[in-house]
């Protein structure tokens, strides 16, 4: 077996090179014709753009924890491409955890995305399981006993919208995620940058050394805005909005609107020093295509 290339260091070498790191993240397709689609089509296309590593999302609930652990080995054979796993611990004892990551390392698997996931819809708020954990940076500390694993965990700019005590103890949370072993952070998305930066700024007074990455949605249109934002809490800005409402029903218009509106969100990010941009591709190529051309990055 290859050996696996860790993110951490893939992280490491491009900040030494002054070079931003591309990574796209993918879910797991439903159906066998939709996952002949993303090995046959999507994957080839989005490879294709040369990012350095991706990351397969882990359904809610733990729907998906086969497949998301046999598509990341898949991707780093076919393709040679560094990928993360993402991991929750919904519906998993600690015992079944150790499970899955002694399955992972068997697998090559050595990046994973430390989560503590959302629980399907409608079936109520995060209830841990009676043996499992509570809080993902238990996650991180059983990793970091289990092996050598290079650890990413989720950030919130505008902090996670469960905190009761607001955003900066979220963000106090987060750094305790990283205390307890991660090394790097990835963004959930986020359309005004003035958070982003809000939230950097607290990491960095705070002492946080690990690589924070931007998490990008291309916008595709309204309705996709407004059920993404419904899940993550996100805020959209009203003259987002507005132009969002107006563009409802052009489908071209839109796409093009989220190239556009993307692009100039991760150019700021960029000139003020990020070392990374990560691209919820949500399995399309097209957009993310268009924004790394736009930024000379292809
Ligand atoms: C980049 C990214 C990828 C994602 N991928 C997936 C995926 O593949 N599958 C999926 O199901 N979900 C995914 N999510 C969603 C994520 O699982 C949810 O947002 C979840 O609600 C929070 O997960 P977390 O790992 O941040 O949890 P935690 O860090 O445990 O935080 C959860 C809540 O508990 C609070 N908290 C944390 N630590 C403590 C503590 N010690 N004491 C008290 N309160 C605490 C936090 O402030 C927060 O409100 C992803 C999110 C992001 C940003």
């Amino acid at each position: 077996m290859a050996s696996t290339v860790l993110i951490r260091d893939v992280l490491k070498q491009s900040r030494a090179r002054q070079q931003p790191v591309i990574s796209f993240e993918f879910f797991p397709p439903k159906s066998e014709d939709g996952e002949r689609a993303f090995f046959d089509e999507v994957l080839p296309q989005l490879v294709a753009l040369k990012p350095h590593f991706c990351s397969v999302t882990y359904g809610a609930g733990g729907s998906t924890r086969d497949k998301t652990l046999a598509i990341v080995e898949r991707i780093q054979r076919q393709h040679g491409l560094p990928a993360m796993a993402h991991l929750t611990c919904v519906g998993s004892s600690v015992a079944q955890l150790r499970q899955i990551v002694q399955q992972a390392e068997q697998k090559g698997i050595l990046n994973i995305l430390a989560l503590r996931g959302d629980p399907p819809m409608g079936t109520g708020g995060f209830a841990p399981m009676p043996d499992g954990f509570r809080h993902a940076w238990q996650l991180v500390r059983l990793l970091r006993e289990m092996g050598d694993f290079s650890i990413g965990v989720a950030g919130f700019p505008e902090g996670h919208p469960e905190c009761p005590g607001g955003k900066r103890a979220d963000w106090d949370f987060l750094i305790q995620k990283i205390r307890a072993g991660a090394d790097l952070v990835i963004t959930q998305l986020f359309f005004d940058n003035a958070d982003f930066w809000e939230f950097w700024e607290y990491l960095t007074q705070h002492g946080v050394q690990v690589p924070v990455i931007p998490g990008i949605l291309p916008i595709l249109g309204l309705q996709q805005v407004l059920k993404l934002t419904r899940l993550c809490q996100a805020r959209i800005p009203s003259s987002l909005q507005r132009r969002l409402e107006e563009l409802a029903g052009d489908e071209e218009g839109s796409i093009e609107f989220g190239i556009e509106y993307a692009t100039r969100q991760c150019e700021e990010l960029l000139r003020n020093g990020v070392p990374a941009l990560h691209f919820y591709t949500l399995n399309r190529v097209r957009s993310t295509r268009q924004i790394l051309t736009n930024l000379r990055l292809i």
